[in-house]
């Protein structure tokens, strides 16, 4: 793709906007652009430069996401909605035409990368549920004051910040945190510790090839990426992605969403709005809780990857009305007149809190609370879903988060009953 119409080819120090912006290190790319750790030389600070691919058609592309992220700045001017930060635009000509450049907030790894990083066996709910505030927090935002449907929203498209302030060498401030855990810390398991042991040997080297590489630069640092996974103490992050986002009374695309987090109305093609998104945030919540996706449709014999999607949906969820399944304008292709599928015919119902006990291992009471927040999010009639600001007003958001110190010292009572109890039992024998 690095060839006309294309991506533009970077250099580490490659610079941007006549001196601005001084590239980095390389933070990730899209099927529109690359985007990269670039020196803020008038803030000092650093930003994330996403440089769009030159055809037209994404050229187009960026011009649109640059309009949307313009309205979003400018309707949240003190930057506390939990959405990405456009901070600059420019035009930059290279060998492969021209680039419409955004500068962003810089931020740190997606949500897809920390749930790699637990090894897809879910975050601690307490977690799951302060991350939840901050993507209802910002869909709040974009539906309730803007208008506007994110489109896309997935682990992937939220990406993880930290709050702590980078000090004069932004190198070692960003690795501190991992760099100052004591070793076999109790909060964590055997295999976070390992994780972590291997992620203090990547701080540690990396620490030293950018101190070499620094000195070539004049004293401009890399802030390392890895790390941000663990030190979420205080666990924020924000969405990102704008580009296939739109006004809700001007949709564009008829087809939208990334196939695992698809809504059923897009499916059946029956008319898309802000639920939409809602199910897709229903569905991230359910991976970061579990560590997988809530649907894996496949293409099966005699079946496409959307009957079994709708099929799935339906043994989680229960049958979906047929007054909904009938309503869409594909709806004749997957169901029959009385809004039973035509080509899978026996169907496995489960509920989603028998899920959470039997294959993740959640507590009944962790389970029935969970279900009760997703459930209502995941109703097959859109209408009928809560909107963020509904959602956030959710118990569950505000169950009482124990301490780990609370944990410990309950189970140092158990443990202490347990032993009296034993000792009973001896002293009456
Ligand atoms: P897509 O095909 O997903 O639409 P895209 O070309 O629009 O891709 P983005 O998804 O915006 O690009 O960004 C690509 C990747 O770059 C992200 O997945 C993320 O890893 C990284 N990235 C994007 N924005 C930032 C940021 N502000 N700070 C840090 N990393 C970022
Ligand atoms: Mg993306
Ligand atoms: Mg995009």
């Amino acid at each position: 793709s690095y060839r006309k119409g294309g991506y533009h080819a970077v250099r580490i120090g490659d610079s941007f906007a006549d001196g601005r912006y001084i590239a980095q290190s390389k933070l990730g790319w899209g099927q529109f652009s690359t985007v990269w750790l670039a020196y803020d030389t008038q803030s000092s600070k650093y930003v994330a430069l996403k440089i769009q691919k030159s055809a037209p058609q994404f050229f187009e592309a960026a011009l649109h996401e640059i309009e949307v992220l313009s309205a979003i700045a400018t309707g949240d001017p003190s930057n506390m909605k939990y959405v990405i930060r456009l901070v600059d635009h420019f035009k930059h000509a290279g060998p492969n035409g021209q680039h419409l450049c955004m500068v962003l907030e810089f931020l740190g790894d997606s949500l897809l990368r920390l749930i790699k990083y637990n090894r897809y066996k879910g975050l601690e709910l307490n977690k799951v549920r302060k991350i939840c505030k901050c993507i209802l927090i910002a869909l709040d935002y974009l539906h309730g004051e803007l208008g506007l449907i994110h489109t896309d929203l997935k682990p992937e498209n939220i990406l993880l910040y930290s709050t702590i302030n980078p000090s004069k060498d932004p190198i070692r401030s960003a690795m501190t945190p991992i760099l100052e855990r004591p070793e076999g810390n109790q909060n964590s398991g055997i295999i976070i510790n390992s994780i972590e042991k291997k992620l203090k040997q990547r701080a540690r080297r990396a620490i030293a090839r950018i101190s070499e590489r620094q000195a070539s630069m004049g004293g401009v640092g890399v802030i390392p990426k890895p790390v941000r996974c663990l030190d979420g103490i205080d666990m924020r992050c924000k969405v990102v992605d704008f580009g296939s986002a739109c006004w809700a009374d001007r949709p564009i695309a008829e087809e939208i969403q990334t196939r695992q987090y698809r809504a059923p109305e897009v499916i059946l093609q029956s008319g898309y709005s802000f639920p939409a998104d809602m199910w897709s945030f229903a569905c991230t919540a359910f991976e970061l809780a579990t560590g997988e996706m809530m649907f894996t449709p496949k293409t099966g014999q005699g079946f496409s990857e959307d009957e079994d999607h709708l099929a799935s949906m339906m043994e989680l969820l229960g049958k979906m009305p047929r007054k909904i399944a009938t309503s869409g304008a594909r709806s004749k292709d997957y169901f029959d007149r009385y809004g039973d599928l035509k080509r899978i015919r026996r169907l496995k119902y489960w509920s989603l809190d028998r899920l959470l006990v039997e294959k993740y291992k959640f507590s009944d009471s962790e389970a029935c609370e969970f279900a009760s927040f997703l459930c209502p999010i995941l109703d097959f009639q859109p209408e009928k879903r809560p909107t963020a600001q509904q959602c956030l007003q959710h118990p569950w958001l505000n169950m009482d988060n124990q301490t780990h110190d609370e944990v410990m010292s309950e189970s140092n009572v158990e443990n202490i009953n347990f032993r009296l109890s034993n000792l009973q039992i001896k002293l009456h024998k």
